[in-house]
């Protein structure tokens, strides 16, 4: 049975109440649906110690939003993986396209925290994606394939193995986005698993999970995760409803 992973960045939407009565319900879910699902949650940094204490047992995964590169040091407002490794957590979300926006984080920076999150042993999960106006000048693939190969930069086929890579393109995003067509999704796809190839051989290259997100709602994303490639949906709105994302994750 192959893997699919499906998780969601609740964003800056929860408090720690209201993160905590979704996990239990999540946990209650997870109990009934089929095995072969990778589950995950990425709460914000306030829930994440009373979230990875409820989650004790549970088979889903608890991820953090961001953190710097550096292990401790003057940089006010931000969480190091050394933090973020006593809490312990299996995954971590880099370069968003809101990360990317608002806090002009770039690859460079992102490959910094890859590499940040490997040394902790957690698995760095990577969000790439073009923004509408390289989409319409024909430019997505180029942009794409750049931005992997600098996210990814140093980084071994030893330690490909731990990464994930999220596409996510900026125009499909958020209340204002256009939910992108399957078959550009899974065209997409097939461009980035041949980069990926590329960098890291024919086995560890197949074998890094590569999600897609934006505007995954309940009328497309079987058609999404049918698409070869697509080995995953990282999930924003329709994931933090537990009545719209139980219906998901059953019919998967
Ligand atoms: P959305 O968010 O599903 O609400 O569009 C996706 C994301 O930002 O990862």
């Amino acid at each position: 049975m192959t893997k699919v992973w499906i998780g969601t960045n609740w964003k800056m939407t929860k408090t720690i109440s209201e993160g905590l009565a979704y996990t239990r319900e999540l946990k209650k879910l997870a109990e009934s649906i089929t095995p072969n699902i990778e589950l995950f949650i990425i709460p914000s940094f306030t829930s994440l110690l009373p979230i990875r204490e409820e989650l004790s047992g549970s088979r889903i995964k608890l991820g953090a939003q961001n953190m710097h590169w550096e292990d401790r040091g003057a940089y006010t407002g931000e969480i190091s993986p050394r933090m973020l490794d006593e809490i312990g957590i299996d995954l971590i979300e880099l370069g968003h396209s809101e990360r990317r926006q608002y806090y002009n984080e770039n690859d460079v920076d992102i490959n910094k925290k890859v590499h940040a999150a490997l040394k902790y042993g957690m698995r760095p999960l990577v969000c790439i994606g073009e923004s509408i106006d390289q989409k319409n000048n024909g430019i997505s693939k180029e942009v794409l394939a750049a931005q992997l190969k600098v996210c990814l930069k140093n980084v071994t086929t030893e330690q490909a193995q731990h990464v994930l890579i999220a596409y996510e393109p900026v125009w499909a995003i958020g209340e204002r986005g256009i939910p992108a067509e399957a078959d550009y999704v899974g065209e997409i796809h097939s461009f980035l698993r041949k980069n990926l190839v590329d960098l890291y051989g024919e086995k560890v290259g197949q074998e890094i999970p590569l999600l897609y997100g934006g505007s995954v709602r309940l009328d497309n994303f079987l058609n999404y995760i049918q698409q070869t490639n697509v080995n995953g949906l990282f999930v924003g709105r329709t994931a933090w409803n537990m009545e719209t994302f139980s219906v998901l994750l059953n019919e998967l």
